[in-house]
């Protein structure tokens, strides 16, 4: 059978779609009768066999969306015509695990452009993942000990592998977008002062530093403020005493917060990202003896350099 309507496609996918979940019934039912199953023990399989529906289901509804008969050519953006070629496979990885697509590609003569059409219609190329997939991992990196430990808990949550670099990668997309959209400021804060530009591409060192103090406050009673800073120095030769190098900071940026300890580390990071320190060479942590700063130093900037009490 090749059919060519939507309508026959339709009943197609229906078709396959009923065969399969009566299989999966079936072959569970047995399962069941040859002996006895606790319902712990039958989860699992429910669960993964149920995930490899979906995958079916969901590769079934995006092949609706191919046209059953490709035209011969589409339109190309240098005005001419791209001519259809052949069907290439995509995978795409999604919360369901990776799905296979068929899609269409077509070739202008005249620009030597490629394109395949329902990537843009579906939102894809080959080899992503889902936007879905993106939020969640992004989720677990931001909420998680390591990207690594992401990735296990997303296999755990989601039988989906993935590796630790997607994760990271998910991650930092959504930090560049919080950072292009930060959150508005509460209404009762004062407006902050105008902040540095953004760092170069590569600053060689970033220097960041944090505390608290306590303080008195208006009905909250004693509060820590939590204060953080992000800078870099510059050396130069003291004018009176020229065999001493005179090093100070400049570019100087502060995120400060009365708030608990694992938030205000997220906002300092959030910082130490906008001031380049995903691409500096060097990391500096400095601060006082306190357990909260060397754990957000740990948690955050796992590569810096630590220096206590300067
Ligand atoms: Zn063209």
């Amino acid at each position: 059978m090749n059919p060519t309507t939507d309508a026959a496609r339709t009943e197609q996918l229906v078709t396959t779609m009923t065969e399969r979940m009566t299989t999966l019934t079936r072959t569970l039912s047995t399962w069941m009768h040859e002996q006895e199953h606790s319902l712990a023990e039958l989860e699992h399989p429910v669960v993964r066999l149920l995930k490899e529906l979906g995958t079916s289901l969901r590769t079934g509804l995006a092949q609706l969306a191919v046209p059953a008969e490709p035209p011969r050519s589409i339109p190309c953006s240098c005005g001419q015509a791209a001519v259809y070629q052949r069907e290439r496979p995509a995978q795409v990885t999604t919360l369901l695990g990776p799905i296979h697509i068929q899609r269409s590609y077509y070739r202008c003569a005249a620009c030597g452009v490629g394109q395949h059409p329902l990537d843009a219609h579906l939102q894809i190329c080959a080899g992503s993942r889902s936007q879905a997939l993106d939020e969640l991992l992004a989720l677990l990196g931001a909420t998680q000990d390591s990207f690594v430990q992401a990735a296990q808990v997303l296999e755990r949550l989601t039988l989906v592998h993935v590796s630790a670099n997607s994760v990271r990668e998910a991650t930092e997309q959504l930090g560049a977008l919080l950072l292009e959209h930060p959150a508005q400021p509460h209404s009762e804060r004062p407006a902050s002062p105008p902040r540095p530009a953004s760092a170069p591409a590569s600053p060689s060192r970033l220097y960041i530093t944090m505390d608290g103090v306590l303080a008195h406050l208006h009905e909250r009673g004693w509060s820590e403020v939590k204060v953080g800073c992000c800078d870099h120095t510059q050396a130069r030769q003291d004018r009176k005493r020229p065999e001493r190098l005179d090093i100070r900071a400049h570019s100087s940026s502060y995120v400060r917060a009365l708030e608990e300890a694992q938030t205000f580390g997220w906002r300092l990071w959030q910082e130490a990202v906008r001031r380049g320190v995903l691409s500096s060479d060097e990391v500096v942590v400095l601060g006082a003896g306190a357990h909260g700063i060397w754990n957000i130093a740990e948690r955050h900037f796992p590569r810096a350099i630590q220096i206590v009490d300067w």
